[in-house]
């Protein structure tokens, strides 16, 4: 049984989990607890009771900690890796680079922690300077959802303790078992008790808890924009401090004179790996005219040839659908976008392997229009919508007409085209000649419109949200 690691131990629960493979739904992958309302409170107190002390610590100390669990990330990348590929069903390179990746964040923000730079200024009045330094803001809740489970994680856990925050840690239901082995490293790292808290359990028991109670200073969030949205309002209401990053329907331009390989590369990476379950997937496909038709044939091709499958299989390209829920809402959007008359080059099926998992095969549409649902809503699975554009200031027009802005992308060998576009779409992210999906970690993240509120994450514009600012005057 897995426990929560709560004051510095680790506590049991009447409730709890099973955490299953949904590449084969007979593979357990583990029990996890559930926290009670009771548990975040001793959370919370704990993290509460520490801070004073952790808010004053040293960039050694907080140095220490953060390279000690990115080096045993590192270090155990393959085993971690096989842990996620198997509760989350991304395919194991994939979720090796994961891992790899947040050990790669604990050794940035263990840097950062060196560099934490003020200002120092002359005043105008005589006699006087002005000091401006960062301060941590206090007790922070962390809230992830399930698709990155240990990297999204590790990009709020480490810029959090770096700053010298406290952090109570609520991973999604659905993956608790990267975010145990990550709070299991945490646990060794040196941290005093209460500094790091994880609170595996239900968002609507830990959820509340974390935003309704005074002595939480600050939530960082990434989920749905549904949940997101309403904590927002509780949790701004009550005077926290708040960082959302929610959803996307981020667009990828092909233009006539992409260079085709290139433009199919970007598009089936952007829109199928990961089974498409990234918030920064290209789900709609927005391609010039003069070379839609061979771009269209070529694309239906390659992506019927997608091999999928289980997870952990060297040869599976893409894995499986993450749960029964998601599966469905991926088949419904099929349906959606077959009644409103775009048509299914190929895909949107639900498959059947040598084990019982939740396989579907990565779906193009053509003739979709950007008014059709399946080009305005977040799918969150592979499901690709192909819109035909006239010319790129169509392309442009169709692009920022959405209500998110995360990641966006062009294919293009014009540098005047891709200028423009660099600075004229609306999204936090952008790329040329690059699929949609796939960012470094030492630069900020995120998205504008309804994609994000609040803060970048990672990279030092982490510090915008972790840190609270200072101004001291001083009359020598
Ligand atoms: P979700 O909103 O269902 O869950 C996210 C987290 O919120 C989970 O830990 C969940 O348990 C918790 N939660 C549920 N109810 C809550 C409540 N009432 N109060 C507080 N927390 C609560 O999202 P999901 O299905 O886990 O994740 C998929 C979504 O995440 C997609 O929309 C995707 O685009 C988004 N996402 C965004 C980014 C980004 O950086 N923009 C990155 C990854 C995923």
């Amino acid at each position: 049984m897995h426990k929560n690691w709560i004051a510095g131990e680790w506590v049991a629960s009447q409730n709890t989990q099973q955490n299953l493979n949904p590449s084969d739904l007979s593979d357990i992958v583990g029990e996890y607890v559930r926290a009670s309302a009771a548990d975040v409170d001793a959370a919370i107190g704990a993290a509460s009771q520490a801070w004073p002390a952790w808010s004053l610590s040293t960039p050694q100390q907080r140095f220490d900690a953060l390279d000690f669990i990115g080096s045993e990330l590192l270090a155990r990348k393959e085993e971690l890796g096989e842990l996620l590929a198997r509760e989350e069903g991304k395919t194991r390179p994939e979720a090796i680079g994961e891992v790899a990746r947040a050990g790669q964040i604990f050794k940035f923000f263990a840097g950062e922690t060196l560099r934490a730079a003020g200002e120092f200024l002359p005043s105008v009045r005589p006699g006087l300077n002005v000091e401006i330094t960062r301060e941590p803001i206090g007790v922070v809740g962390i809230i992830t959802p399930w698709n990155f489970p240990i990297a999204i994680p590790a990009w709020k856990i480490a810029p959090a303790l770096a700053y010298g925050n406290c952090v109570i840690f609520k991973p999604a239901d659905l993956v608790p078992g990267s975010a145990w082995a990550l709070a299991e490293i945490i646990s060794r790292s040196g941290l005093p008790a209460g500094v790091f808290n994880l609170v595996m359990g239900r968002g609507s028991v830990v959820g509340p808890a974390l935003v309704e109670d005074p002595r939480v200073h600050a939530i960082t969030f990434t989920g749905s924009v549904g949940t997101g949205n309403q904590l927002l309002i509780d949790a701004v209401s009550r005077h926290k401090k708040v960082q959302l990053e929610l959803g996307g329907k981020n667009p990828f331009i092909v233009l006539d004179d992409a260079d085709l390989e290139v433009a199919l590369d970007c598009t089936i990476q952007g829109a199928f790996y990961s089974t498409g379950q990234r918030c920064t997937a290209s789900s709609r496909i927005i391609v010039e005219r003069g070379i839609h038709d061979r771009f269209v044939e070529e694309l239906a091709k390659r992506t019927s040839a997608l091999r999928v499958g289980h997870a952990l299989r060297s040869e599976t390209q893409i894995g499986p659908v993450a749960d029964a829920s998601q599966l469905e809402q991926d088949m419904e959007y099929v349906a959606i976008g077959q009644r409103e008359g775009a048509q299914l080059l190929c895909g949107g099926e639900r498959l059947q392997r040598d084990t019982e998992g939740f396989f579907f095969s990565p779906a193009v549409f053509v003739n979709a229009t950007n008014d059709m649902r399946i080009a305005r809503e977040e799918i969150f699975g592979p499901v690709a919508a192909i819109v035909r554009a006239d010319d790129y200031d169509h392309a442009l027009a169709l692009a920022n007409d959405n209500e998110f802005g995360l990641s966006s992308g062009i294919c293009t060998q014009s540098l005047k085209r891709a200028t423009h576009f660099k600075r004229h779409i609306q999204a936090g992210m952008t790329m040329v000649n690059v699929a949609t999906a796939g960012v470094d970690y030492h630069v900020p993240f995120g998205g504008r419109k309804g994609s994000s509120y609040g803060p970048r994450e990672q990279g030092r514009y982490a510090q915008e949200f972790f840190t609270v600012v200072k101004t001291a005057y001083t009359a020598a």
